[in-house]
């Protein structure tokens, strides 16, 4: 198996200055980390972290993606111009997205689909709502919402990572426990053992308030690959040590 992957997502945080002052923290600190480690940024900022990232150990992710090629969209942006950019991971279906943008399977595997198509790794975020945990759904939601992306990519399926992030999770102070990440992380394996035989290449990263504390818990779980980081990445310290974690 591949090293753990991390990746923060930045949100919509930033600025030029605090966006500065935050790489060039964490990249001093970057000695021991052996884990691949990606930061998403917000798409105006794509130019300073490219430069700022050049050469480095953190390699450069996007938010989301246009699920058109290009042409009248505006205000989207597309997967050849964050390739312009080389930006290497781009977050597909994040559950804000889903939630404040109606994206759906359908468009989410699309998304899926622009990404694969100029070189850049999607990260399908799949995850389970409040409600459907309690109505004991959480299994056919991720199931449904992996099927889309594997039924649309097809034989490129081996080339996405998956972020299981249970939307009760992300942004609360609410994590799983290492045991429901697991299981989850179990039920997405087996699916995408039955899609491709390279199921092997597909990392299945945990988000959800992941955090210093609680990151190595969840990293030591045999199917939880990586972590997908928010807020804590936004904090220098709190992001290394997520970092160190995934490298032990
Ligand atoms: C996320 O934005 O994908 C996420 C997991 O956020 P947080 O770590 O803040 O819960």
């Amino acid at each position: 198996m591949a090293s753990k992957l991390m990746v923060g997502n930045w949100k919509m945080h930033g600025s030029l200055a605090a966006n500065a002052s935050l790489l060039s923290e964490i990249l001093s600190g970057m000695g021991g980390v052996n884990c691949r480690a990606a930061l998403c940024v917000p798409s105006p900022y794509l130019t300073q972290a490219q430069s700022l990232l050049a050469g480095s150990a953190l390699a450069l992710g996007a938010q989301d993606v246009s699920d058109h090629e290009s042409g009248a969209y505006t205000g989207e942006v597309s997967a050849a111009m964050l390739r312009d950019f080389a930006v290497r991971y781009c977050l597909v279906g994040h559950s804000e997205r889903r939630q404040y943008h109606g994206e759906t399977d359908a468009v989410v595997a699309i998304k899926a689909q622009r990404a694969l198509s100029v070189g850049i790794t999607p990260i399908v975020c799949v995850g389970e709502r409040l409600a459907e945990r309690e109505a004991g759904l959480t299994e056919a939601v991720v199931k449904r919402q992996l099927a889309a992306v594997i039924h649309a990519n097809g034989h490129c399926i081996s080339e996405i990572v998956v972020a299981y992030e249970p939307v009760w999770a992300i942004g609360t102070g609410l994590t799983a426990t290492p045991e429901q990440a697991q299981g989850v992380h179990a039920v997405l394996r087996t699916q995408l053992q039955a899609a491709t035989a390279q199921a092997e290449r597909v990392s299945i990263l945990y988000g959800g308030s992941m955090n210093a504390a609680n990151a190595s818990s969840l990293l030591a779980q045999p199917d939880v690959d990586g972590g997908l980081i928010g807020g804590a990445s936004l904090k220098a310290t709190d992001f290394l040590s997520m970092l160190k974690a995934a490298s032990r």
